[in-house]
């Protein structure tokens, strides 16, 4: 069975010689076998056993969302309200989420991260990464993995997100555990090892030893690096060649530069200065210094509790000074490249078959009328489920 979609406007492909965004006027693209077969001008498009006429519409790749925190239950509408009447944030928020989780039941955290999910996939996101990190017990870290994982193949093991409060006097034992028995309970449902290296939660020598022993787990890395301070997170990361450093916020020269030398993706998340009216990361710094930017959402109920990636992308433009075509890059490629995935994020030939049809012309509206719906249609592995 083979799907034409046809009278496309924009095709945005990300699939040209060379990196970057690519996008085709009055295209068309075929799907077979949940795959991308063809793409190209619409003229010289091939026959196909269905036909959806697009009428001029724009087709994307589908949203890659790299950093997700949606295992979690309560929520912190007052906690927003107060710090947007003064307060500043801090991280030890999270720990009311850790209490609410922890006396959750698996259906209502599962309830929760499945109206999160059908969120996301409404507003254009295929692929989206999932952190476990508000359980901090042995079984609560690995039932929020065991939940992620039925949703999403891209599960993060984020222990060491903050010490709980039954540690507070002991953190290099909570270390202890995160490195040893409740590692040993997460990684086989885990993908990626995560930890906030930052002030009030992890340091450096911490975040190491956390990733390490994440890596002799079979984990790959990613790190929360430089959110609400300078600090050695980018560093940890670019050292322990994690896929991605999030957030950084607050970058020294030596940090972008060391980012720039790297493998490793710099993913900013607008979402979360928004909601906590701290500054936005200089991304055309990190552009302009030949560094692969993502965007993601952040989505949790303390810093950021968003889950639109279009959203994402008019901040990204908007505040942060990328071009449209670049924040579409970061929140499709970008992404990809942050979960060091191949397969989506882009449409070229043998891509899987992840993508978004707008209810505009072109992707420049995803931020050009930020705040309104305009997902019309999304495929997921050449399903049409919206
Ligand atoms: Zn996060």
């Amino acid at each position: 069975m083979s799907v034409l979609i046809t009278n496309v406007g924009e095709l945005v492909t990300n699939a040209a010689p060379g990196a970057g965004f690519y996008a085709v006027r009055d295209a068309a693209l075929v799907i077979e076998n949940g795959v991308v077969a063809w793409a190209g001008p619409a003229r010289e498009a091939p026959a196909a056993d269905e036909v959806v006429d697009a009428a001029g519409r724009a087709v994307l790749p589908g949203f890659v969302d790299s950093h997700a925190h949606l295992v979690f239950a309560g929520e912190r509408g007052a906690e927003f309200a107060a710090r947007m009447a003064g307060q500043p944030y801090r991280a030890g928020g999270i720990r009311s989420t850790v209490a609410a989780t922890r006396a959750a039941s698996d259906a209502d955290l599962r309830a929760n991260l499945a109206r999160l999910a059908a969120e996301m996939l409404a507003q254009g996101t295929t692929t989206f990464e999932c952190k476990s990190g508000y359980g901090l017990t042995v079984p609560d870290e690995s039932r929020s993995l065991a939940l992620a994982a039925e949703f999403t193949p891209e599960v993060t093991y984020l222990g060491a997100h903050v010490v709980p409060p039954e540690f507070e006097a002991d953190p290099a034992g909570y270390v202890a555990l995160v490195c040893g028995p409740m590692l040993a309970a997460c990684a086989p449902s885990a993908r990626w090892v995560d930890v906030f290296c930052e002030r009030g939660a992890f340091d450096a020598d911490q975040a190491r030893a956390v990733l390490a022993a994440g890596q002799a787990a079979g984990l790959l890395p990613r790190v929360h690096a430089n959110q609400l301070g300078p600090g050695p997170g980018v560093q940890v990361a670019v050292e322990a060649r994690a896929a991605s450093a999030d957030y950084c916020t607050y970058l020294s020269d030596a940090d972008v530069d060391a980012l720039a030398a790297s493998q490793t993706v710099a993913t900013l998340l607008p979402g979360v200065e928004f909601s906590t009216r701290q500054p936005y990361p200089d991304a055309r710094r990190l552009l302009d210094a030949g560094v692969t930017v993502a965007i993601a959402t952040d989505c949790n109920p303390g810093s950021c509790f968003t889950s639109s990636m279009p959203f994402c992308i008019a901040l990204a433009v908007r505040d942060m000074h990328l071009t449209t075509e670049e924040a579409v890059w970061a929140a499709t490629a970008g992404g990809a490249a942050a979960l060091r995935r191949s397969d989506v994020g882009h449409l070229g030939v043998g891509a899987r078959a992840d993508l978004i049809m707008l209810d505009a012309p072109s992707h420049a509206y995803l931020a050009y009328r930020p705040g309104v719906p305009q997902v019309r249609s999304v495929w997921t592995g050449g399903t049409r489920r919206e």
